[in-house]
């Protein structure tokens, strides 16, 4: 066991790191820049709709097993709350159509020779088709592979591949697309039940988080930023913060579980994705009626995903970079027109924000796919963690949780 592991950044990558360093003693410190813990997986007090809410909407499958692990391990697996079954309801503004997708438990899936349960207006053979997914060259884009057109792209496998790649699917990496697929669709409903921090997220990961790792005697350093990272011969030799600098003594480890751009900033030579994707999220505080459910996906509309709260709708719109410069007003009033006709809500635009993360994640094409570098550096006692590092997973809080567990892993070697 390294003498002290020193974690820098506080996003799920570095708190899964944390955990899984505790669990094996020793002496662990983690940095955080800012004054709030969870990076991009985090919730605040929003002034404008006077209620706390998340940085953005975080939709987490049954199939995502390291989330879920590490929920448990921080005793907040209960925090996570969806659907017995693996039900999807939808509607199509433009056509009026309503129908909810039904993905049947087990490898076998009959799910799609059943008219009620799939799409309508597709045919079983449109299904088989997917299968082209699974064996995927790395180079590939999704639109390689899949006509993305049709019922079937249209209506699921493009919102899905969608949301779950952060990029328009025609342009993402196809080895992408085909891991999210071995491990949700593939394995039927018992993986992709839809699970969401109902009482937000930092309910769920953040505060537990920190609370078991206090209990575990780990210290977690807030506004402390790391400034500079010094090496010396094959190891690094000394973290500066700018106020305090630490030595690091043989032994001691280093887990930079921080953005893209900070690893760039403080790793000489770093290979790291450059592109980015958006994501916009609106949240309109209103009390949605009993028959809305937790979550719907919409088609032909701007609004992509709408999530019901206690007090309020929120939605989400993934690959959002053509929404950056639209005015704000604008933009919530269309998409609370899209949400009164997805959920029969006849009331004027609530009290709203908007929220557009411009690098919500890194641009999930190969090119970026293929700059991803492994948990291991160049120096031995320098290890990498992140949704951005080469976890074979687009930017997810199970790409990260398993980025975390790995570094975490790596660590402990180390000593
Ligand atoms: C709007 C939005 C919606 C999303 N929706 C989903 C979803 O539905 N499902 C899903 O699975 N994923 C979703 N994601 C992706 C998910 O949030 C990320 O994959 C995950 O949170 C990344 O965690 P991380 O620890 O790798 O990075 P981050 O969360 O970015 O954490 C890095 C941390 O490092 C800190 N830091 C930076 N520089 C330094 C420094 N020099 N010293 C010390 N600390 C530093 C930062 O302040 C930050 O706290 C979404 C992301 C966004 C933005």
């Amino acid at each position: 066991m390294a003498r002290t592991v020193h974690i820098i950044g506080a996003g799920l990558a570095g708190l899964a790191a944390a955990v899984k360093l505790a669990r094996n003693g020793g002496k662990i410190v983690v940095h955080e820049a800012t004054a709030y813990p969870g990076g991009r997986c985090r919730s605040y007090f929003d002034r404008a709709i006077g209620m706390t809410i998340d940085n953005g909407n975080h939709l987490v499958l049954s199939g995502n097993h390291a989330v879920r692990e590490f929920a448990k391990s921080i005793g907040s697996d209960n925090a996570l709350v969806g659907p017995a079954t693996a039900d999807f309801p939808f509607a199509d503004l433009k056509s009026g159509e309503r129908w909810t997708l039904r993905i049947s438990d087990g490898l076998l899936p009959w799910w799609i020779f059943n008219n009620s349960r799939r799409v309508p207006g597709t045919s079983t053979l449109d299904y088989l088709g997917v299968a082209r997914l699974l064996r995927v060259a790395d180079n590939a884009t999704v639109g390689d592979v899949l006509s993305c057109s049709g019922t079937l792209y249209e209506r699921l496998l493009g919102p899905v591949l969608l949301a779950a790649l952060n990029i328009d699917p025609k342009e993402g990496a196809a080895t992408l697309a085909s891991a999210v697929m071995r491990e949700t669709l593939a394995l039927g409903g018992s993986a992709c039940r839809p699970l969401i921090a109902r009482d937000g997220l930092s309910h769920a990961f953040i505060e537990p988080a920190l609370k078991h790792l206090k209990g575990q005697g780990v210290e977690v350093r807030l506004e402390h930023e790391l400034r500079t990272l010094r090496f010396d011969g094959g190891r690094a030799s000394q973290l500066d913060f700018g106020t305090d600098t630490v030595d690091l003594a043989p032994g001691d480890a280093v887990i930079l579980a921080v953005p893209t751009h900070a690893a760039a900033a403080l790793v000489p030579g770093l290979s790291v994705p450059q592109g980015y994707r958006a994501i916009a999220n609106a949240h309109f505080k209103i009390d949605a009626p009993p028959h809305v459910p937790p979550m719907q996906g919409l088609i032909n509309a701007t609004t992509e995903w709408i999530f019901a709260f206690e007090g309020r709708l929120s939605v989400t719109i993934s690959a959002a970079d053509r929404l950056m410069n639209v005015p704000r007003e604008e933009l919530a009033e269309t998409i609370w027109s899209e949400v009164a006709q997805a959920t029969g809500i006849a009331a004027p635009l609530p009290p709203w924000q908007i929220v557009r993360e411009r690098r919500a994640t890194f641009a999930a094409t190969p090119a970026e796919n293929a700059k991803r570098p492994g948990a291991r550096t160049q120096w031995e006692n320098l290890f990498l963690a992140g949704d951005w590092t080469a976890t074979g997973l687009p930017a997810t809080l199970e790409g990260a949780t398993r980025s975390g567990n790995r570094a975490a892993e790596l660590a402990m070697g180390a000593a």
